[in-house]
C-alpha cells in the first residue's frame, strides 16, 4: 500500500466510528494553540484535546508571525480568548540559516530566488518563545485582554516547560 492508500483505509475505520458530527464550529475551550509542524508532536496528546475543544495552528517552528492571520480569525470571529505558544526541543528551525535554505532552493529548484522570503528560523529556542509572545503581545491586532503563554514541549519527555506564561 502507498501513504495515500493507507491514509484512506485508516480513515474509513475512523469515519465509521465517529460520532462527534454535530459539533459547533467555535472551539468549546476557547483556546488556540500555535506550535510546530513536526511529526513528533500529536496535539491532542501533548495538550489534552479533543475533538471541538480548540484551534491549533501548526507551521514550521510555531512561529507567530506567520500565525497571526489564523490568530486573529480565531479571536475576531470564532471566539477564542486564550493563546498558547509552543514550540520545541530538537526543532529543525535551530538547524539552518536563511542563507542556507536559500541556496538549496536555487540549487534543486532550476536557479529559483526566494532570498525574499523569510523562512523564520532561530538560534535559541527558550528566547525564540520569548519573542514570538512578545510579538503577539505588541500587535495591534491581538487585544490586550487575552493572555498569551510561551511554553517549550521537551520531545523526549513529552513535558510542557512554562517559558513566558503571564
Ligand atoms: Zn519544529
Amino acid at each position: 500500500m502507498t501513504i495515500v492508500q493507507e491514509i484512506q483505509a485508516a480513515n474509513e475505520a475512523y469515519a465509521h466510528s465517529w460520532t462527534q458530527g454535530q459539533l459547533p464550529l467555535p472551539p468549546a475551550r476557547k483556546v488556540a494553540i500555535v506550535t510546530c509542524m513536526d511529526a513528533r508532536i500529536i496535539p491532542a496528546h501533548t495538550f489534552g484535546l479533543k475533538e471541538g475543544d480548540a484551534h491549533v495552528i501548526r507551521n514550521a517552528g510555531g512561529r507567530t508571525p506567520e500565525a497571526l492571520r489564523s490568530l486573529v480569525i480565531s479571536e475576531q470571529l470564532l471566539g477564542t480568548d486564550t493563546i498558547i505558544v509552543a514550540q520545541h526541543t530538537d526543532c529543525g528551525m535551530l538547524t539552518f540559516e536563511n542563507k542556507d535554505i536559500h541556496a538549496i532552493i536555487h540549487k534543486n529548484l532550476a536557479g529559483a530566488d526566494a532570498t525574499h522570503i523569510d523562512f523564520l528560523p532561530f538560534k535559541n529556542l527558550e528566547q525564540n518563545v520569548r519573542d514570538d509572545v512578545r510579538f503577539l503581545r505588541e500587535s495591534p491586532l491581538i487585544p490586550k485582554h487575552i493572555p498569551i503563554h510561551g511554553y517549550v514541549i521537551d520531545v523526549s519527555s513529552g513535558k510542557l516547560i512554562a517559558v513566558d506564561s503571564e
